[in-house]
């Protein structure tokens, strides 16, 4: 791996949570000093490919993959409350491959999205 992908994708590691490309582009120097965009895109886009970080775009935002070292689906649990988000496994993902195996696609990219509340959210409410 590349150092720049070395660095993105230990930014989303120790970040936890989801991150902007921006405040990757931010941190990237930890010196205060910014990445230029591309290199940061590039490397996310490396990282997507290869199942270790997915985009999440309903929050415009990268997180670090929970588990999976190799390409898959990811589906992940939103909170609109407090932004917490989780990475699941679903059967939903393979009901999806079938599907596009039926109408005859091939799938490159899966990420499901479901907003709602988290427990946290649901108990303070
Ligand atoms: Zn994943
Ligand atoms: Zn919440």
């Amino acid at each position: 791996m590349t150092a720049p992908r070395r660095r993105v994708l230990e930014l989303l590691l120790a970040a936890g949570e989801p991150v902007k490309a921006y405040d990757l582009i931010a941190r990237f120097g930890g010196d205060g000093q910014a990445a230029k965009p591309p290199t940061v895109y590039r490397a996310l886009d490396f990282l997507e490919r290869q199942g270790m970080a997915h985009r999440i775009a309903s929050i415009s935002a990268y997180v670090a993959c929970a588990g999976h070292e190799t390409d898959h689906a990811a589906a992940f649990l939103i909170c609109d409350c407090c932004g917490a988000t989780r990475e699941v496994a679903t059967p939903a993902v393979e009901g999806l491959d079938q599907a596009a195996i039926t109408a005859g696609y091939v799938i490159e990219r899966t990420t499901i999205e479901a907003h709602g509340r988290c427990p946290a959210c649901l108990s303070a409410a």
